[in-house]
């Protein structure tokens, strides 16, 4: 018999390795930091530099970002002239966000939005072509909301986590804020006209979301 972790190293193994810098900054984060099991890590960040690679996109948003591990997976798809704007509440992050932004190579392509999300998303100017959501879990909806006219046609949203470690199965009266949250963006993108979507049962969910 093999196990979910059998299953999970072969995929690790047919999958492209981790560049090195992004192998030193989950080394760093799982040292220094609290909650490392936040950051994306091998396979899911091999993954969101695949679509990156695959969208083409000349704009990024990420909403949470923690110490940059996803934003520099997804830098790796921008066009050249490209730009990721990235949001992160804590402000004690910055430091290791930007040492990596720079061991990467990405600084003139990266912006960071220090923040709340949900003040930072009205002040933006751009349009996206990908924007990436994995912060506050209770707020899905609300960035969702925010950031949809700031969407191209076209685009893609994607969201981490909707899933939840199984509790989206969870019925509504026994779940807390975070799931309860989560449940009701699934439910709203089910039945939004203006979009595709489909919910990968990957790692912890990843809703993938395209703007037609
Ligand atoms: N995207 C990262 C990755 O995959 O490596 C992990 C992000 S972690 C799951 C969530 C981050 O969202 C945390 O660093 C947290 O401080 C941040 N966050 C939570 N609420 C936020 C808000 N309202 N606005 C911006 N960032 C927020
Ligand atoms: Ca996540």
């Amino acid at each position: 018999m093999f196990t979910e972790t059998d299953i999970h190293d072969y995929a690790s193994l047919y999958t492209s390795e981790e560049p090195d810098v992004l192998k030193e900054l989950n080394r760093e984060t799982h040292v220094k930091m609290i909650y490392p099991r936040m950051l994306s890590g091998h396979l899911q960040g091999r993954l969101l530099s695949m679509i990156s690679k695959m969208i083409q996109p000349t704009r990024i948003l990420e909403i949470g970002t923690y110490t940059g591990y996803s934003a520099i997976c997804l830098s790796e798809g921008l066009q050249k002239n490209g730009q990721i704007h990235c949001i992160e509440i804590n402000p004690e992050l910055e430091e290791i966000i930007q040492k990596y932004v720079e061991k990467s190579g990405i600084r003139s392509k990266f912006k960071l939005h220090i923040g709340d999300a949900i003040h930072i998303i009205p002040t933006l100017k751009e349009n996206y072509d990908l924007v990436f959501i994995d912060a506050d879990k209770e707020q899905y909806l609300q960035y969702y909301q925010l950031i949809f006219n700031k969407v191209k046609k076209g685009g893609y949203i994607i969201a981490d986590n909707v899933i939840w470690n199984g509790k989206v199965l969870l019925d509504t009266k026994k779940a807390d804020k975070e799931t309860e949250g989560i449940k009701k963006f699934n439910d709203y993108i089910r039945n939004d006209k203006r979009v595709e979507n489909m919910l990968l049962p990957f790692r912890d969910g990843i809703m993938i979301i395209k703007k037609i």
